[in-house]
Protein backbone atom coordinates (compact mmCIF):
# COMPACT_ATOMS: atom_id res chain seq x y z
CA UNK A 1 0.00 0.00 0.00
CA UNK A 2 1.31 3.42 -0.75
CA UNK A 3 2.86 5.31 1.72
CA UNK A 4 0.72 8.36 3.59
CA UNK A 5 2.27 11.71 4.04
CA UNK A 6 1.90 11.56 7.60
CA UNK A 7 2.00 15.36 8.43
CA UNK A 8 -1.40 15.52 6.90
CA UNK A 9 -2.09 14.39 10.14
CA UNK A 10 -0.22 17.42 12.34
CA UNK A 11 -3.09 19.37 10.79
CA UNK A 12 -5.60 20.19 13.11
CA UNK A 13 -9.32 20.05 12.21
CA UNK A 14 -10.76 22.96 10.61
CA UNK A 15 -14.26 23.12 12.16
CA UNK A 16 -14.98 26.66 11.81
CA UNK A 17 -17.24 27.42 8.87
CA UNK A 18 -18.74 23.70 9.45
CA UNK A 19 -19.60 24.22 12.84
CA UNK A 20 -21.22 27.97 11.97
CA UNK A 21 -23.41 26.55 9.30
CA UNK A 22 -24.17 23.68 11.50
CA UNK A 23 -25.15 26.00 14.87
CA UNK A 24 -26.68 28.45 12.02
CA UNK A 25 -28.98 25.07 10.79
CA UNK A 26 -29.71 23.90 14.19
CA UNK A 27 -30.89 27.69 15.07
CA UNK A 28 -33.01 27.88 11.37
CA UNK A 29 -34.63 24.50 11.65
CA UNK A 30 -35.94 25.43 15.82
CA UNK A 31 -36.67 29.40 14.93
CA UNK A 32 -38.28 28.58 10.87
CA UNK A 33 -39.56 32.43 11.64
CA UNK A 34 -36.39 34.44 12.52
CA UNK A 35 -35.27 35.96 9.47
CA UNK A 36 -31.29 35.40 9.70
CA UNK A 37 -28.99 38.18 9.04
CA UNK A 38 -25.22 36.78 7.96
CA UNK A 39 -22.22 38.92 8.32
CA UNK A 40 -19.71 36.01 8.60
CA UNK A 41 -17.84 34.49 5.69
CA UNK A 42 -15.56 36.22 3.59
CA UNK A 43 -17.20 36.30 0.10
CA UNK A 44 -18.63 38.93 -1.87
CA UNK A 45 -21.82 39.52 -2.62
CA UNK A 46 -22.03 42.20 -5.81
CA UNK A 47 -22.05 40.85 -9.11
CA UNK A 48 -19.35 41.33 -11.73
CA UNK A 49 -18.96 44.87 -13.10
CA UNK A 50 -20.69 45.42 -16.75
CA UNK A 51 -17.96 45.46 -18.88
CA UNK A 52 -16.13 42.74 -16.89
CA UNK A 53 -19.10 40.20 -18.01
CA UNK A 54 -18.86 41.77 -21.55
CA UNK A 55 -14.70 41.67 -21.88
CA UNK A 56 -15.91 37.41 -20.96
CA UNK A 57 -18.85 37.76 -23.30
CA UNK A 58 -16.23 38.93 -26.45
CA UNK A 59 -13.82 36.36 -25.12
CA UNK A 60 -16.07 33.79 -25.42
CA UNK A 61 -16.96 34.37 -28.62
CA UNK A 62 -13.94 34.45 -29.76
CA UNK A 63 -13.55 30.76 -28.17
CA UNK A 64 -16.18 29.61 -30.76
CA UNK A 65 -14.60 30.67 -33.96
CA UNK A 66 -12.06 29.05 -35.89
CA UNK A 67 -10.30 32.04 -36.50
CA UNK A 68 -10.10 33.38 -32.94
CA UNK A 69 -9.62 30.26 -31.05
CA UNK A 70 -7.07 29.41 -28.50
CA UNK A 71 -6.35 26.47 -26.64
CA UNK A 72 -3.22 26.10 -23.86
CA UNK A 73 -2.32 29.84 -23.09
CA UNK A 74 1.20 30.58 -21.35
CA UNK A 75 1.47 29.51 -17.85
CA UNK A 76 2.55 32.49 -16.61
CA UNK A 77 -0.75 34.32 -17.99
CA UNK A 78 -1.15 36.08 -21.50
CA UNK A 79 0.70 38.86 -21.71
CA UNK A 80 -1.94 41.40 -22.15
CA UNK A 81 -3.50 40.91 -18.81
CA UNK A 82 0.68 40.76 -17.42
CA UNK A 83 1.34 44.12 -18.62
CA UNK A 84 -2.11 45.13 -17.71
CA UNK A 85 -1.07 44.04 -13.70
CA UNK A 86 2.38 45.83 -14.43
CA UNK A 87 0.39 49.43 -15.55
CA UNK A 88 -1.47 48.87 -11.68
CA UNK A 89 1.17 48.59 -9.73
CA UNK A 90 2.59 51.55 -11.21
CA UNK A 91 -0.64 53.36 -10.11
CA UNK A 92 -0.38 52.50 -6.37
CA UNK A 93 3.33 53.33 -6.35
CA UNK A 94 5.64 50.55 -7.33
CA UNK A 95 7.55 49.36 -10.18
CA UNK A 96 7.02 45.66 -11.54
CA UNK A 97 8.19 43.92 -14.75
CA UNK A 98 5.29 42.05 -16.37
CA UNK A 99 7.83 38.84 -16.32
CA UNK A 100 8.00 39.12 -12.50
CA UNK A 101 4.30 38.95 -12.88
CA UNK A 102 2.61 35.01 -12.57
CA UNK A 103 -1.42 34.89 -13.32
CA UNK A 104 -2.96 32.45 -11.31
CA UNK A 105 -6.64 31.22 -10.53
CA UNK A 106 -6.24 32.76 -6.70
CA UNK A 107 -3.80 34.13 -4.24
CA UNK A 108 -5.24 30.64 -2.13
CA UNK A 109 -3.69 28.24 -4.31
CA UNK A 110 -0.48 30.76 -4.85
CA UNK A 111 0.55 31.22 -1.21
CA UNK A 112 -0.11 27.51 -0.55
CA UNK A 113 1.82 26.14 -3.71
CA UNK A 114 4.92 28.73 -3.22
CA UNK A 115 5.66 26.42 -0.05
CA UNK A 116 7.04 23.86 -2.87
CA UNK A 117 10.22 26.20 -3.59
CA UNK A 118 11.71 26.41 -0.23
CA UNK A 119 13.66 23.42 2.08
CA UNK A 120 10.94 22.13 4.24
CA UNK A 121 14.17 22.98 7.34
CA UNK A 122 13.35 26.47 6.90
CA UNK A 123 11.56 28.14 10.25
CA UNK A 124 8.22 30.09 9.44
CA UNK A 125 6.90 32.98 11.39
CA UNK A 126 3.33 33.73 10.99
CA UNK A 127 1.12 35.69 13.00
CA UNK A 128 -2.16 34.86 15.26
CA UNK A 129 -4.46 35.40 14.14
CA UNK A 130 -4.46 35.14 10.30
CA UNK A 131 -5.66 33.58 7.51
CA UNK A 132 -5.71 29.80 7.89
CA UNK A 133 -4.05 28.61 4.38
CA UNK A 134 -0.52 29.79 6.06
CA UNK A 135 -0.58 27.56 8.95
CA UNK A 136 -1.83 24.34 7.36
CA UNK A 137 0.57 24.54 4.42
CA UNK A 138 3.62 24.57 6.07
CA UNK A 139 2.07 22.16 8.52
CA UNK A 140 1.35 19.60 5.04
CA UNK A 141 5.07 20.47 4.44
CA UNK A 142 6.16 19.81 8.06
CA UNK A 143 8.14 22.92 8.31
CA UNK A 144 8.97 24.55 11.82
CA UNK A 145 6.23 27.41 12.14
CA UNK A 146 6.87 30.12 15.16
CA UNK A 147 3.65 32.05 16.02
CA UNK A 148 3.93 35.95 16.42
CA UNK A 149 0.73 37.68 18.57
CA UNK A 150 -1.26 39.99 16.84
CA UNK A 151 -2.91 41.84 19.93
CA UNK A 152 -5.03 44.49 21.24
CA UNK A 153 -1.77 46.12 22.23
CA UNK A 154 0.19 45.90 19.39
CA UNK A 155 -3.05 46.94 16.98
CA UNK A 156 -3.02 43.40 15.59
CA UNK A 157 -0.30 44.65 13.66
CA UNK A 158 2.76 42.53 15.16
CA UNK A 159 6.63 43.56 14.32
CA UNK A 160 10.03 41.84 14.04
CA UNK A 161 11.74 40.60 17.42
CA UNK A 162 15.44 41.55 16.17
CA UNK A 163 16.54 38.66 18.06
CA UNK A 164 15.11 36.07 17.04
CA UNK A 165 15.97 34.62 13.26
CA UNK A 166 13.46 33.15 11.23
CA UNK A 167 13.69 32.26 7.24
CA UNK A 168 10.27 32.98 6.05
CA UNK A 169 7.92 35.27 6.95
CA UNK A 170 4.30 35.84 6.37
CA UNK A 171 2.41 39.06 6.28
CA UNK A 172 -1.25 40.08 5.24
CA UNK A 173 -2.20 43.29 4.95
CA UNK A 174 -4.93 44.48 5.41
CA UNK A 175 -5.35 42.02 7.34
CA UNK A 176 -8.24 38.99 7.33
CA UNK A 177 -9.46 38.48 9.63
CA UNK A 178 -8.49 41.58 12.25
CA UNK A 179 -8.68 44.57 8.96
CA UNK A 180 -5.70 45.86 10.48
CA UNK A 181 -2.94 47.72 7.91
CA UNK A 182 0.74 48.40 8.37
CA UNK A 183 1.87 51.60 7.67
CA UNK A 184 5.05 51.87 5.31
CA UNK A 185 7.40 52.41 8.45
CA UNK A 186 5.95 49.22 10.28
CA UNK A 187 6.48 47.81 6.54
CA UNK A 188 9.91 49.35 5.79
CA UNK A 189 11.01 47.67 9.55
CA UNK A 190 9.68 43.91 7.97
CA UNK A 191 11.80 44.42 4.91
CA UNK A 192 14.83 45.37 7.10
CA UNK A 193 14.53 42.45 9.11
CA UNK A 194 14.19 40.24 6.18
CA UNK A 195 17.17 41.59 4.44
CA UNK A 196 19.23 41.27 7.89
CA UNK A 197 18.39 37.87 8.29
CA UNK A 198 18.37 36.55 4.42
CA UNK A 199 14.67 35.70 5.03
CA UNK A 200 11.71 35.70 2.42
CA UNK A 201 8.62 38.00 3.06
CA UNK A 202 5.24 36.46 1.70
CA UNK A 203 2.97 39.54 1.54
CA UNK A 204 -0.74 38.68 0.87
CA UNK A 205 -2.21 41.89 -0.44
CA UNK A 206 -5.48 40.37 -1.08
CA UNK A 207 -7.48 43.38 0.55
CA UNK A 208 -5.38 46.15 -1.13
CA UNK A 209 -8.29 47.71 -3.11
CA UNK A 210 -9.59 48.46 -0.33
CA UNK A 211 -7.23 50.84 1.42
CA UNK A 212 -8.63 54.40 1.04
CA UNK A 213 -6.09 56.13 3.06
CA UNK A 214 -3.58 57.41 0.34
CA UNK A 215 -0.61 57.07 2.87
CA UNK A 216 -0.96 53.46 3.55
CA UNK A 217 0.97 50.84 1.28
CA UNK A 218 -1.26 49.01 -1.19
CA UNK A 219 2.09 47.07 -2.24
CA UNK A 220 4.78 45.76 -0.70
CA UNK A 221 6.87 47.11 -3.44
CA UNK A 222 6.60 50.67 -2.88
CA UNK A 223 9.04 50.20 0.11
CA UNK A 224 12.75 50.27 -0.52
CA UNK A 225 14.70 46.82 -0.40
CA UNK A 226 11.13 45.07 -0.87
CA UNK A 227 12.00 43.63 -3.61
CA UNK A 228 15.22 41.68 -2.84
CA UNK A 229 13.32 39.98 0.01
CA UNK A 230 9.32 39.95 -0.73
CA UNK A 231 7.10 37.64 -2.90
CA UNK A 232 3.85 39.55 -3.23
CA UNK A 233 0.32 38.03 -3.89
CA UNK A 234 -3.19 39.07 -4.97
CA UNK A 235 -6.04 38.28 -6.18
CA UNK A 236 -9.28 39.88 -7.96
CA UNK A 237 -11.65 37.89 -5.95
CA UNK A 238 -12.38 40.57 -3.27
CA UNK A 239 -11.42 43.69 -5.86
CA UNK A 240 -13.64 43.06 -8.57
CA UNK A 241 -16.06 40.09 -7.28
CA UNK A 242 -13.95 37.09 -8.68
CA UNK A 243 -14.57 34.56 -6.04
CA UNK A 244 -16.27 32.29 -8.56
CA UNK A 245 -14.62 33.91 -11.55
CA UNK A 246 -11.26 32.66 -9.99
CA UNK A 247 -8.33 35.17 -10.97
CA UNK A 248 -5.09 36.12 -8.56
CA UNK A 249 -1.40 37.17 -9.38
CA UNK A 250 1.67 36.71 -7.59
CA UNK A 251 4.57 38.50 -8.15
CA UNK A 252 7.84 36.95 -7.66
CA UNK A 253 10.87 39.97 -7.96
CA UNK A 254 13.73 38.60 -10.14
CA UNK A 255 16.41 40.25 -7.61
CA UNK A 256 14.71 38.20 -4.89
CA UNK A 257 17.15 34.78 -4.17
CA UNK A 258 17.49 31.39 -2.37
CA UNK A 259 20.13 29.48 -1.12
CA UNK A 260 21.15 25.41 -2.09
CA UNK A 261 22.66 23.50 0.52
CA UNK A 262 25.85 23.77 -1.28
CA UNK A 263 25.91 27.39 -1.09
CA UNK A 264 24.34 28.20 -4.41
CA UNK A 265 21.80 31.42 -4.88
CA UNK A 266 18.53 29.98 -7.01
CA UNK A 267 16.18 32.71 -8.67
CA UNK A 268 13.21 32.23 -6.70
CA UNK A 269 11.39 34.52 -10.15
CA UNK A 270 12.94 31.60 -12.16
CA UNK A 271 12.03 28.74 -9.91
CA UNK A 272 8.64 29.53 -9.40
CA UNK A 273 8.45 29.51 -13.36
CA UNK A 274 9.80 25.80 -13.31
CA UNK A 275 7.49 25.06 -10.48
CA UNK A 276 4.22 27.16 -12.61
CA UNK A 277 5.50 25.32 -15.98
CA UNK A 278 5.20 22.12 -14.40
CA UNK A 279 2.37 21.95 -12.58
CA UNK A 280 0.01 24.42 -13.75
CA UNK A 281 -1.33 24.88 -17.27
CA UNK A 282 -2.23 28.50 -16.29
CA UNK A 283 -6.05 30.28 -16.29
CA UNK A 284 -8.89 30.27 -18.85
CA UNK A 285 -8.47 32.76 -21.41
CA UNK A 286 -12.20 33.52 -20.79
CA UNK A 287 -11.11 34.85 -17.20
CA UNK A 288 -7.96 36.53 -18.07
CA UNK A 289 -10.00 38.65 -20.48
CA UNK A 290 -12.25 39.68 -18.14
CA UNK A 291 -9.25 40.15 -15.56
CA UNK A 292 -7.72 42.15 -18.41
CA UNK A 293 -10.99 44.23 -18.06
CA UNK A 294 -11.05 44.86 -14.37
CA UNK A 295 -7.67 47.28 -14.99
CA UNK A 296 -9.29 49.63 -17.90
CA UNK A 297 -10.10 52.89 -16.87
CA UNK A 298 -14.41 51.87 -16.79
CA UNK A 299 -13.62 48.15 -15.03
CA UNK A 300 -11.65 50.05 -12.29
CA UNK A 301 -15.02 52.51 -11.78
CA UNK A 302 -16.86 49.49 -11.60
CA UNK A 303 -14.48 47.51 -8.62
CA UNK A 304 -14.09 51.49 -7.24
CA UNK A 305 -18.10 51.18 -6.92
CA UNK A 306 -18.10 48.01 -5.65
CA UNK A 307 -15.53 48.80 -2.56
CA UNK A 308 -17.12 51.98 -1.95
CA UNK A 309 -20.64 50.04 -1.20
CA UNK A 310 -18.83 47.40 1.23
CA UNK A 311 -16.58 50.11 3.22
CA UNK A 312 -20.06 51.85 3.52
CA UNK A 313 -21.23 49.01 5.24
CA UNK A 314 -17.70 48.64 7.11
CA UNK A 315 -18.36 52.22 8.61
CA UNK A 316 -21.94 51.65 9.33
CA UNK A 317 -20.64 48.77 11.42
CA UNK A 318 -17.74 50.77 13.17
CA UNK A 319 -19.88 53.37 13.62
CA UNK A 320 -21.74 51.51 16.04
CA UNK A 321 -18.86 49.61 17.29
CA UNK A 322 -17.23 53.90 18.48
CA UNK A 323 -21.23 54.26 19.71
CA UNK A 324 -21.21 51.33 21.90
CA UNK A 325 -17.46 51.60 23.32
CA UNK A 326 -16.19 48.48 22.13
CA UNK A 327 -12.96 48.09 21.00
CA UNK A 328 -12.28 47.39 17.62
CA UNK A 329 -9.61 47.07 14.58
CA UNK A 330 -10.66 47.34 10.92
CA UNK A 331 -13.36 48.57 8.90
CA UNK A 332 -11.66 51.53 7.41
CA UNK A 333 -9.33 50.62 4.94
CA UNK A 334 -11.03 46.56 5.48
CA UNK A 335 -13.83 44.88 4.64
CA UNK A 336 -13.60 43.18 8.16
CA UNK A 337 -14.44 44.46 11.49
CA UNK A 338 -12.58 43.09 14.16
CA UNK A 339 -13.69 43.46 18.12
CA UNK A 340 -14.05 42.18 21.49
CA UNK A 341 -16.41 40.32 21.93
CA UNK A 342 -18.70 41.74 24.87
CA UNK A 343 -20.17 41.09 28.09
CA UNK A 344 -16.64 39.26 28.66
CA UNK A 345 -17.57 36.11 26.72
CA UNK A 346 -15.24 33.85 24.57
CA UNK A 347 -15.95 33.97 20.92
CA UNK A 348 -17.71 31.00 20.33
CA UNK A 349 -20.46 31.64 23.45
CA UNK A 350 -20.90 35.16 22.00
CA UNK A 351 -21.63 33.62 18.48
CA UNK A 352 -24.30 31.83 20.30
CA UNK A 353 -25.38 34.85 22.19
CA UNK A 354 -26.08 36.64 19.17
CA UNK A 355 -27.38 34.40 16.78
CA UNK A 356 -30.29 33.74 19.49
CA UNK A 357 -30.90 37.40 20.42
CA UNK A 358 -30.30 39.05 17.50
CA UNK A 359 -30.24 36.36 14.51
CA UNK A 360 -27.03 37.88 13.16
CA UNK A 361 -24.38 35.48 12.30
CA UNK A 362 -20.68 36.61 12.17
CA UNK A 363 -16.75 34.52 12.66
CA UNK A 364 -16.11 33.46 16.30
CA UNK A 365 -12.55 35.08 16.48
CA UNK A 366 -10.70 31.31 18.32
CA UNK A 367 -11.02 29.52 14.42
CA UNK A 368 -8.16 32.06 13.34
CA UNK A 369 -5.89 31.32 16.54
CA UNK A 370 -5.49 31.74 19.76
CA UNK A 371 -5.42 35.31 20.26
CA UNK A 372 -8.88 35.50 18.59
CA UNK A 373 -10.48 33.43 21.41
CA UNK A 374 -12.03 36.76 22.84
CA UNK A 375 -12.39 38.74 19.53
CA UNK A 376 -14.94 38.14 16.86
CA UNK A 377 -15.00 39.16 13.04
CA UNK A 378 -18.07 40.52 10.97
CA UNK A 379 -17.52 41.45 7.63
CA UNK A 380 -19.16 43.96 4.68
CA UNK A 381 -19.74 41.49 2.04
CA UNK A 382 -23.37 41.68 2.44
CA UNK A 383 -26.47 44.78 1.23
CA UNK A 384 -26.87 48.49 2.90
CA UNK A 385 -30.17 47.40 4.27
CA UNK A 386 -29.43 44.01 6.09
CA UNK A 387 -26.20 45.66 7.28
CA UNK A 388 -28.00 48.97 8.76
CA UNK A 389 -30.74 45.95 10.48
CA UNK A 390 -27.94 43.49 11.41
CA UNK A 391 -26.78 46.75 13.81
CA UNK A 392 -30.10 47.80 14.93
CA UNK A 393 -30.10 44.15 16.17
CA UNK A 394 -26.41 44.51 17.70
CA UNK A 395 -27.53 47.52 19.66
CA UNK A 396 -30.88 45.79 21.07
CA UNK A 397 -28.33 43.36 22.83
CA UNK A 398 -27.21 46.13 25.04
CA UNK A 399 -30.63 47.97 25.35
CA UNK A 400 -31.62 44.18 26.94
CA UNK A 401 -28.65 43.29 28.99
N1 LIG B 1 -5.67 35.73 1.14
C1 LIG B 1 -6.50 36.16 2.09
C2 LIG B 1 -5.94 36.95 3.21
C3 LIG B 1 -7.86 35.87 2.03
O1 LIG B 1 -8.67 36.31 3.00
C4 LIG B 1 -8.36 35.12 0.94
C5 LIG B 1 -9.77 34.77 0.83
O2 LIG B 1 -10.59 34.95 1.66
C6 LIG B 1 -7.46 34.69 -0.01
C7 LIG B 1 -6.12 35.01 0.11
C8 LIG B 1 -7.90 33.82 -1.15
O3 LIG B 1 -8.19 34.53 -2.24
P1 LIG B 1 -8.55 33.85 -3.61
O4 LIG B 1 -10.03 33.88 -3.74
O5 LIG B 1 -7.84 34.67 -4.62
O6 LIG B 1 -8.03 32.44 -3.61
Amino acid sequence: MAKFNERFLDLKESYLFSEVAKRVSTFKEKNPDRDVIRLGIGDVTLPLGKSVVQAMHSAADEMGKAETFRGYGPEQGYDFLRVAIAGHYKEIGADVDADEIFVSDGAKSDTGNITDLFSADNTVLIPDPVYPVYVDTNTMNGRNIVYMNGTAENDFLPMPDRGVHVDIIYLCSPNNPTGACYNKQQLKEWVDYALENDAVILFDSAYESFISDSELPRTIYCIEGAKKCAVEFCSLSKTAGFTGTRCGYTIVPKAIKSVTDDGREMSLNKMWNRRQTTKFNGVPYVVQRAAEAVFSEEGQRESKAMTACYLENARIISDTMNELGIRYTGGINSPYIWFECPFGMDSWTFFDYMLEKAGVVGTPGAGFGKNGDRWFRLTAFNNKENTIEAMKRFRGLFENK
